[in-house]
């Protein structure tokens, strides 16, 4: 029996794919797109009216409601009415705040409309930008919904000619970014014009919203409105001009059903053979086609283990039903099949396709991954890997407070990961550390929080934040031979920094040649003549060099941009004498010697940093990025704002929230993405290698090259 009075009218209209919507909701943080949604939420009844906007039903972690900011990307299934037809619209939430955009891009996969929600007084925002560039990226039309109007009149007491102003500039900014960003068959067609209907103007905290031809049909002016505040009487127009109204009927009619969505979206997010048997299912959302689905999002409940929410693009799915994870190459059986109500989850016979669905018993799938029904394993395509923007380039330390605790801290170190894949959580072999790496200071933060209570609240402690380095190389280096302890193998090694791709294409090397590239970009060739290495062996020396490009020899930081050549080997003809972990160490200690003589380098993180700020604290926010070795690349007048375009070392900034706010009398906003490993300068490096070496407990000195060289 479900939970909830529309579950069963939902289930019979996600069969009928001209009434589906699958939208999301995207903003700048506090331009109120929680407030929003909750107002939609209370209309469907899943949420009693008067705690709308105060409850924030899809923030429904503590720590968000808490912080007041949305991390988790939740979904629910909406029903609404429009000209006597009933339409079911899911709803995708999507976090604000750009330390998770990761998951803003894994939720757009699932959507073909975004309603881009933007702050009046603010207007357009770095984050507005950023996820609407994305939505763009992924063929999702975005519309708009100008929020806090109310504030217009209330606070700042803009004229109606002021607000109109107001208006106009906020809808030139946006269609400029679908200018910059559309391809260019979409942009004229997706620009916003309120005389078309796709822009609302509203206050989601009083729950009104209007379109042009709205308030055309009920006679109603802006100055109406104006006035109503000023006699306080806006309760009145929410009555009149209810926000769910205007924003569901804006999305309904601009966003284009699934069917017709997948037409143009397939193209660009998945690039098998649109002609094949699943390509054709999918471009034509075949609910008799094969089931394909693509999995945005993972959750792991400690009860029910892994829950799984993605798009179906064709065919449906069942409870029983066998899949195939194309990613990791697994079977799966489907236990359950559910929808989300809110924070519930209500369970279901199946859901066909150009829905998005939730699964359980597909325990290795993260998002991302292409699901396919199991008879066409063979036959698939995965779909495009979903861009992210950050890398992990901050780590913690974290520890139980009780040793005891140590299997509750790895348990949820592993469904952390599991959940957000922006976060890297690893056990250092050498000093036994829990680590866990994120995108930035509050990433990590939450990060923390979030092990606390995936651990049963146990106490952890966590250390204060460090930055991730690389090792590199500035030349080539000497040829080195190393032997395996046991003196019978011999390997001579020359590492030389990688250079691009165009440049190896000169360099002509040969596909066979190279061996393996590493998650950190290391490459190993095999340069050796007329030597017929067993696969054994490859596997051997394949992990010595994977084990030297983990921790390399300046401070046990990665290796990063690193072509290691195997030059020549000697190989010992009684198998019992290539004992694998010798073979694998001999290799590793002959990269380290090329490498300490190839012009060691340390690589460090940079953060693109964008400030907006009023103009006159303009001065400080440069002061402040270049006292941390930060460079400006531009800044830019918009209204009242300066926009400040800059880099700045990951390493320099720590403690600059708080500078930035006292300096700037609290009125500034930044946000800061990673963008490029750069090299130290020499002047901060040395010290930088000396500080890791003593936190890892590594000798103070760096190795010499001699340490790692055999004699012949
Ligand atoms: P989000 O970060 O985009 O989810 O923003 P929230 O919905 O949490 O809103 C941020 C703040 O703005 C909250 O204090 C809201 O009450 C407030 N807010 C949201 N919409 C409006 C509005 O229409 N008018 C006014 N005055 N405040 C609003």
């Amino acid at each position: 029996m479900p939970r909830f009075r529309q579950t069963a009218e939902i289930l019979g209209l996600m069969n009928k794919k001209e009434c589906i919507r699958n939208i999301g909701i995207i903003a700048h943080i506090d331009h109120g797109k929680t407030t929003m949604t909750d107002s939609l939420l209370a209309e469907a009844g899943l949420l009693p009216q008067q705690i709308a906007g105060k409850a924030r039903a899809l923030d429904y972690l503590e720590e968000e409601q808490k912080r007041g900011i949305t991390i988790k990307t939740a979904n629910i299934s909406l029903l609404h009415e429009m000209n006597g037809s009933q339409y079911v619209i899911n709803l995708i939430d999507t976090p604000g705040h750009v330390d998770f955009t990761g998951k803003v891009a894994r939720a757009l996969r699932a959507i073909d409309g975004a309603i881009v929600v933007v702050d009046a007084v603010e207007e357009i925002m770095v984050q507005t930008e950023t996820a609407t560039q994305q939505a763009l990226e992924e063929r999702v039309r975005p519309i708009l919904f100008i929020n806090k109007i109310d504030r217009l009149i209330r606070e700042l007491h803009l004229s109606e000619e002021d607000i109109q102003k107001k208006f106009m500039r906020i809808i030139r900014n946006f269609n400029n970014i679908i200018e910059i960003y559309g391809e260019q068959e979409f942009t004229d067609k997706w620009k916003v014009d309120p005389f078309k209907g796709t822009v609302t103007f509203g206050s989601a905290l009083h729950k009104w919203g209007f379109t042009l031809n709205i308030a055309k049909q009920k006679g109603i002016k802006f100055a109406d409105i104006i006035e109503a505040y000023t006699k306080n009487k806006h309760k009145t127009i929410s009555k009149l001009l209810p926000l769910h109204n205007a924003i569901l009927n804006m999305a309904i009619k601009n966003i284009p059903n699934p069917i017709d969505a997948q037409k143009y979206r397939l193209p660009k997010i998945w690039k098998g053979n649109i002609e094949s048997e699943i390509g054709q299912a999918m471009l034509n959302c075949d609910d008799d086609g094969p089931a394909t689905m693509c999995i945005t999002m993972v959750q792991m409940d400690p009860k029910e283990g892994l829950i799984a929410t993605g798009r179906i693009f064709s065919g449906s799915i069942k409870q029983g039903d066998q899949l195939y994870l194309v990613g990791v190459k697994k079977e799966c059986r489907v236990h359950q099949v559910s929808i989300y109500m809110g924070a519930f989850r209500e369970i279901v016979e199946k859901i066909t396709s150009g829905n998005v669905a939730t699964l359980q018993g597909i325990d290795l799938a993260r998002a991302g991954e292409t699901v396919v029904d199991i008879a066409y394993k063979d036959k698939i395509f995965p779909f495009e890997h979903i861009k992210y923007v950050s890398e992990p380039v901050v780590t913690v330390t974290v520890e139980p407070k009780s040793p005891k605790d140590l299997p509750h801290l790895i348990d949820a170190m592993n469904r952390l990961s599991v959940e957000d894949p922006n976060l890297v959580t690893k056990i250092n072999v050498v000093t036994g550390e829990y680590l866990v790496s994120g995108l930035g200071e509050l990433h990590l933060e939450i990060a923390v929080k979030f092990l606390r209570d995936y651990a049963g609240g146990i106490e952890i402690s966590a250390s204060s934040p460090t930055v991730e380095y690389r090792e590199s190389v500035a030349k080539k280096g000497s040829v080195i031979m190393a032997k395996s302890s046991n003196k019978q193998n011999r390997f001579w090694v020359q590492v030389e920094p990688l250079q691009d791709e165009a440049s190896n294409l000169i360099e002509t090397i040969k596909a066979e040649n190279v061996w393996v590239t590493d998650e950190y970009q290391n490459r190993l060739l095999n340069l050796t003549k007329s030597i017929a290495f067993s696969s054994e062996i490859k596997g051997m020396i394949v992990s010595g060099f994977l084990w030297a490009c983990k921790a390399g020899p300046l401070c046990g930081e990665p290796l990063r941009n690193v072509k290691i050549k195997l030059i020549d080997a000697k190989i010992a003809e009684d198998a019992s004498l290539r004992e694998p972990t010798q073979i694998s160490r001999a290799i590793s200690r002959a990269i380290f010697g090329s490498f300490l003589t190839a012009k060691p380098l340390l690589l460090e993180p940079i953060y693109k940093i964008v400030i907006s700020v009023p103009t006159q604290w303009m001065g400080e926010c440069s002061s402040i990025l270049k006292c941390r070795r930060g460079k400006i690349l531009a800044s830019e007048q918009k209204g009242a704002l300066t926009i400040i375009t800059g880099y700045i070392p990951v390493a320099e900034t720590f403690g600059i929230a708080t500078e930035i706010r006292s300096k700037t009398s609290g009125s500034a906003f930044w946000q800061c993405t990673f963008d490029h490993w750069s090299k130290t300068p020499d002047s901060v490096a040395s010290e930088v290698v000396r500080y890791i070496r003593r936190r890892k407990g590594l000798a103070s000195e760096i190795p010499k090259p001699e340490k790692f060289i055999d004699e012949a």
